[in-house]
């Protein structure tokens, strides 16, 4: 139990984790200092708010380590190399994120926590997941960047028997004692290594997911890099290793047999009338990286005891979120669909196959990917490329490596409006029966405040084309 009565708290960065934190500690007794890189209006009134209460807050100064500091909370994002937790480190203060805030602060006897990381797929995954548990009657939510809040779902009156709770590797990284009923890992591909510095040290992140579980590790059966981490996490006794693969299931696996999503007793006891999990058709989109999501889902659901008709049920009244596939309208027989969520080139890739013919719009901030594997493996199914934003130099460069023939309109802008002549440009490349597929490999901030408004800039400029 932590004394929190007087406690120098330092709250590091303002924001959607930033302020509820400093809320809640101040709530607890805390004495709380908040510091800030940016001092800009939004800055401004979040500080102004917390002062009100009682709350420290240096605008502008986010290195400094306020005196006394005996704890830092900090915003996920923030980079582990950052002048600020140099000072902690040397002033051997603990540094936690808000996980480990809302891990640190729950009540005994607490709902567990089934926990998904991965680099694409999480929510995805986490909102399949819950609505599983939730046909199966038991109380739960989604928790993480979409729905509720981690901090809300602790500290909230609403009971909870369990929780679906998406983990970021910056997350994850801040939680140094967070421990899972059960936990999995998608996939793993090079995604924010400017952050963590190397692959190791992302796959490490993302590995402390499986520390001391308790009942299941769940991993990718096609990804090694996430059995790997299983076998090197420290877990507790009796938790069990479980993959899932899109072919037929190994001992211990999930996995489809004709059309059907099925555990290993399935393949095992078939003529015994062993139940099928759900089927290929009951996901929505039926795309193969969707699917990979669904089994993840049911394999931490089963490991929670959940009957395999909940699977189906849940599975079958999931829909997916916005910007993620999204099919926006056809016109003239083109399909045009939002995949604004693919930020990174794994989630690209991944969108890209599950369609035959594809015009692709692309481009934006590139986190420092390379674009040379997943342009090699698309080129057959492109039928031509509009590239936007900043970083559209690296894809048109290995565009001109691995596709040499195929179309490329470069679009010199990354202002807003460029999203309506990509999509004109889009519109010239596309034969009927063809995709214009938005799946930017790239994060959006050049051109727009989130992905979320990328994806409406480009379904609104599709509407104009149909209008
Ligand atoms: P995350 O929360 O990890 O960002 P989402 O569920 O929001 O993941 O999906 C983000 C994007 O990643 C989707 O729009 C899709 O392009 C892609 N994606 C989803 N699931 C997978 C997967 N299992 N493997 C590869 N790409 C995926």
């Amino acid at each position: 139990d932590i004394h929190w009565d007087g406690k120098h708290v330092t709250v590091a960065g303002l924001g959607v984790s930033g302020v509820p934190a400093a809320r809640v500690l101040h709530g607890l007794g805390a004495r709380v200092t908040v510091v800030n890189d940016g001092a800009d209006e939004r800055a401004r009134a979040q500080a102004a708010e917390l002062e009100a209460l009682g709350v420290t807050v240096r605008l502008g100064d986010g290195d400094t380590l306020p005196e006394g500091t005996e704890l830092v909370v900090t915003a996920p994002g923030w980079r582990p190399d950052k002048p600020l937790f140099t000072a902690a480190a040397r002033a051997g203060v603990p540094v936690w994120g808000d996980v480990e805030l809302a891990w640190r602060l729950r009540r005994p006897g607490a709902a567990p926590w089934l926990a998904v990381t991965g680099t694409n797929g999480k929510t995805t995954t986490v909102r399949m997941l819950a609505a599983i548990l939730q046909a199966a009657g038991l109380r739960t939510a989604a928790v993480g960047n979409i729905g509720v809040s981690l901090l809300d779902a602790v500290l909230g009156e609403e009971p909870y028997d369990v929780l679906a709770v998406e983990l970021s590797s910056y997350q994850l990284h801040w939680a140094p004692s967070l421990r899972a009923h059960s936990a999995a890992v998608l996939n793993l591909a090079p995604d924010h290594l400017d952050w963590h510095g190397s692959m190791e040290a992302y796959a490490a992140d993302k590995g402390r997911i499986y520390e001391g579980n308790k009942v299941a590790c769940v991993y990718n059966a096609a990804d090694k890099a996430t059995e790997d981490l299983v076998r090197q996490a420290d877990v507790e006794e009796g938790c069990r290793a479980i993959g899932f693969t899109l072919g037929t299931p190994a001992p211990s696996q999930l996995g489809v047999v004709d059309g059907l999503l099925v555990d290993r007793a399935f393949v095992e006891d078939r003529r015994r009338n062993a139940q099928e999990l759900a089927e290929v058709s009951d996901v929505h989109p039926p795309a193969p990286h969707n699917i990979a999501n669904a089994l993840a889902a049911a394999a931490l659901a089963r490991a929670f005891g959940v009957p395999a008709q909940a699977v189906r049920d849940g599975l079958r009244a999931f829909r997916p979120d916005a910007h993620r596939i999204a099919h926006v309208a056809d016109v003239g027989g083109v399909a045009w669909v939002d995949d604004s969520k693919a930020t990174n080139t794994h989630a690209a890739q991944a969108s890209l196959a599950a369609y035959e013919s594809v015009v692709w719009i692309a481009g934006g901030l590139a986190k420092g990917a390379t674009f040379d594997e997943l342009v090699a493996t698309s080129a057959k199914r492109l039928r031509g490329v509009v590239l936007i934003g900043a970083d559209r130099a690296l894809i048109r460069d290995a565009l001109a490596r691995h596709a040499p023939e195929v179309p490329v309109v470069d679009l010199d802008r990354t202002d807003t409006g460029a999203m309506r002549e990509a999509v004109r440009e889009a519109q010239r490349l596309a034969r009927p029966g063809d995709t214009v597929l938005l799946a930017p490999a790239c994060a959006s901030m050049d051109m727009f405040a989130n992905y979320n408004q990328r994806g409406d800039a480009f379904a609104e400029a599709v509407r104009e084309l149909g209008a």
